[in-house]
């Protein structure tokens, strides 16, 4: 609070900073009126088994039909909501809405698809999370593994109490693994103590792969601890071919990026499951 005090006293001499805080009470009170007027929908990303060969899971990622802007990023909606309760709200819905969809999908003969879904810092903190974790599994027929949460990997830098929410939630026995793998500060410790059962290595090291060294010398190293600790690997960023092999001969399990799929919409999804595995097979050889 005297921190927020502090930065309006400063905002008063300062009209830059208090453009700024006007703008951003908008974009927060237009983020809840999208909620209210169910604005927001979920494209999903395929993410594929290196092991199986086929594409396993999706990822759900939010956008925002926005009335006058057209489609919206994550940008333009995760910081701000963050920022307040609102985030706790938006990712409710978001939970809602995967679980919803990830039925429907199951019952259309996906039988073992898995959904992972982002969740912020702020979202595990909330008391009222696991609860609401249960009753959409049991609401929604889910299998508690074929739900997996994201968490940003910056966010969970020694802190206990995290870890005593993701200790609750892995008692559901849903995943959770930790995303963009790399960008944080995240002490190899946490891989330790952590209930975590993936890591997914951010877009900018596989970006350079396999022409630039570091990133070559990150990814090997990342999928060397990994597998020490009995961790699964998603490689995020995939656009070549290159890169696949790569990862391939150093122990990666799951892919994901614009070389399978962008994030498309839902109706595209059982379409693109079925016929990927031949995909696959004519572009490996
Ligand atoms: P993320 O969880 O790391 O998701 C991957 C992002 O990388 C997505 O961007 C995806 O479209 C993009 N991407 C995937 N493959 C490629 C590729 O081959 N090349 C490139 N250049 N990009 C690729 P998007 O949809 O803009 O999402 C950005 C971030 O917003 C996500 O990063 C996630 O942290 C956050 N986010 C998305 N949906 C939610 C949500 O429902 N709740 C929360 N808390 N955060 C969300
Ligand atoms: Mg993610
Ligand atoms: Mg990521
Ligand atoms: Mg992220």
């Amino acid at each position: 609070e005297a921190k927020n005090n502090g930065r309006n006293n400063y905002a008063f001499y300062h009209p830059g900073l208090t453009q700024r805080a006007v703008h951003h009470l908008t974009r927060e009170r237009e983020l809840h009126h999208a909620l209210i007027n169910n604005e927001f929908l979920l494209h999903f990303q395929p993410q594929f088994s290196l092991i199986n060969e086929e594409i396993i899971g999706v990822e759900a990622l939010i956008r925002w039909k926005h009335p006058k802007k057209g489609l919206l990023l994550p940008a333009e909606i995760i910081p701000v909501a963050e920022t307040s309760r609102l985030i706790i709200d938006i990712g409710n819905w978001v939970l809602r809405e995967a679980c919803k969809q990830l039925h429907q999908w199951r019952n259309d003969g996906l039988n073992n698809l898995r959904m992972s879904v982002n969740v912020s810092i702020r979202q595990l903190a909330d008391n009222n999370l696991q609860k609401f974790i249960a009753k959409l599994l049991h609401q929604y027929s889910l299998p508690a593994h074929s739900l997996e949460l994201e968490i940003t990997e910056s966010c969970l830098q020694n802190e206990l109490i995290y870890i005593s929410c993701l200790e609750q939630l892995k008692k559901l026995g849903i995943l959770i693994s930790i995303d963009d793998f790399g960008t944080g500060y995240s002490c190899l410790s946490s891989l330790k103590n952590l209930p975590i059962h993936r890591l997914k290595i951010d877009q900018s090291f596989v970006k350079g792969i396999p022409l630039d060294k570091n990133d070559c010398a990150i990814a090997t190293a990342v999928l060397a601890l990994a597998q020490k600790l009995n961790l699964q690997v998603t490689a995020e960023g995939i656009e070549t071919y290159d890169q696949i092999i790569f990862l391939l001969d150093h122990g990666c399990n799951e892919l994901q990026g614009y070389w399978l799929s962008k994030p498309v919409s839902p109706k595209q999804i059982p379409d693109l499951i079925r016929d990927f595995p031949d995909q696959f097979t004519s572009l490996k050889s």
